[in-house]
């Protein structure tokens, strides 16, 4: 049985969901589908789930909503005459945004509750076509389904019962189809996962299921060993694994999201990703373990922006015991996550989001200043973090000095590099205005020679 889950371009609009249910017309093993809200249908077109989120602010900060309400419900109601589907769908959809604008006094909780509606409606919609195509489907809110979630708006995270409740629709008849991106909490509030959070629960109902594959569709035909905007037809992958996917989607591969591995991790449920407008490519496969392949030992190169350094240099630093504790404490206090640290014995740079960073970089470096005393503390913002990948670097020698070779020859200033002890990724930090440059110089050392 596979679960298969389709992202917001594969349902921006009746073409594209009649395509969907094509696909899940002619596989008899998808038993389960998962959806996300209706994307783009064009460039410059805007995802649903944003027009929501639009709906809200106007709605919180008093100015009128009906054009924004306008806007979402007339994305709704091509679908519906395009699919000729029961058009008092419409007026239902109308109704529930209208009561969670009336009844829900809490913003956040009413952002929630909005941006559920993005996936909500589309699961019914779909549920519906499938029904009136003759293939015995269902729909299944989030509640009805067992997906129980903690209660921290916009951040939920699931509860492990969840998986046993969800197991009670194994073997059913017709097809389940349920909301992605939204769970119900212990007090009944609906709460989303992050952006992109309909993986997620495709990921949780596939192990839910014990599926033996869940199915990722999007847009594309398979994850690219360097992000196609950047690099002209990069190398597609084939097959690669959970921990190198993750090391991927983490530092910028938007196509997959990086928390949507862990439900599957545990349990080695195969992923395959598969683009809806192309069923026929078999797509990239990730899995617990690969073959890995002698002479491609980098999977993939990723370029992400946004990060802060801030370096602190003392000296004899690696003869104070706890120095290492007391710095990190310091971060830990202001909540702030930190991602890498790359160290000499007398400085260590720690490594974090800009986003997360926000508004408290001058505390931090001034509880380091009191707490620590160090020599000097700087901080350098805009900067881009490279990571290289691939689980067969372990076993390939040269690799870090093709890389520095290639940025140096490129004239890209190196600022930091690190390297993990599981091998199976390199980080080099960079100014951000020289990431583009970066990538194509390590891109082309790494694969030009390669299929
Ligand atoms: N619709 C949500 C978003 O745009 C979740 C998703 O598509 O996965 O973030």
């Amino acid at each position: 049985m596979k679960v298969a889950k389709f992202g917001g371009s594969s349902l921006s609009s009746s073409t594209q969901l009649k395509k969907v249910s094509k696909i899940i017309q002619n596989d008899s093993d998808i038993g389960a589908v998962v959806v996300s809200a209706p994307g783009k249908r064009f460039e410059d077109d805007i995802k649903v789930t944003d027009l929501l989120i639009a709906l809200h602010a106007n709605k919180i900060t008093g100015l009128p909503y009906n054009e924004a309400l306008d806007a979402i419900l007339s994305r709704y109601e091509e679908i519906i005459t395009g699919l000729e589907i029961d058009f008092n769908l419409l007026d239902k959809f109308r109704k529930t945004i209208l009561s969670y604008l009336e009844n829900i006094s809490d913003n956040d909780r009413l952002l929630d509750a909005l941006k559920s509606c993005g996936e909500d409606f589309n699961a019914q919609m779909l549920a519906e076509y499938l029904s009136q195509e003759g293939t015995s489907a269902k729909y299944y809110s989030p509640e009805e389904a067992g997906i129980y979630v903690t209660d921290e708006s916009s951040n939920a995270q699931l509860l492990d019962e969840s998986y046993d409740k969800i197991a009670e629709l194994k073997n059913r008849e017709e097809v389940i189809v349920i909301p992605g991106f939204f769970g119900i909490s212990k007090n009944g509030n609906i709460v989303t996962f992050p952006r992109g959070g309909s993986d997620i629960s495709g990921a949780i109902v596939a192990r839910g299921l014990n599926a033996e594959m869940y199915e990722n569709y999007t847009d594309q035909s398979h994850i690219y060993s360097a992000h196609p905007g950047f690099i002209d037809n990069p190398h597609a992958i084939e097959e690669l694994t959970y921990r190198e996917m993750r090391e991927l989607s983490y530092s910028g591969f938007g196509i997959f999201h990086d928390e949507a591995l862990e439900p599957l991790y545990q349990v080695k449920i195969p992923v395959m990703i598969k683009n809806t407008n192309a069923p026929e490519i078999e797509g990239t496969k990730i899995v617990s373990k690969r073959e890995l392949i002698k002479d491609i030992p980098v999977i993939g190169i990723s370029c992400d922006v946004g990060f802060t350094a801030i370096s602190v240099k003392d000296y004899l630093m690696n003869r104070q015991v706890g120095y290492m504790r007391k710095l990190l404490q310091i971060f830990e206090n202001h909540q702030v996550s930190v991602e890498h640290m790359p160290s000499g014995i007398d400085n260590i740079s720690i490594i974090v989001r800009n986003k997360n960073l926000e508004g408290k970089a001058e505390s931090i470096t001034e509880d380091i200043n009191d707490q620590l005393e160090p020599e000097k503390v700087e901080t350098e913002g805009n900067l881009a973090l490279l990571v290289i990948v691939g689980e067969g670097m372990e076993y390939t020698v040269g690799l870090a000095n093709k890389a520095t070779k290639a940025l140096t020859e490129n004239d890209v200033n190196i600022r930091m590099m690190n390297q993990g002890a599981s091998e199976s990724s390199m980080v080099f930090a960079v100014k951000m205005d020289e990431y583009d440059k970066a990538l194509n110089a390590v891109y082309n050392e790494y694969f030009r020679n390669i299929d």
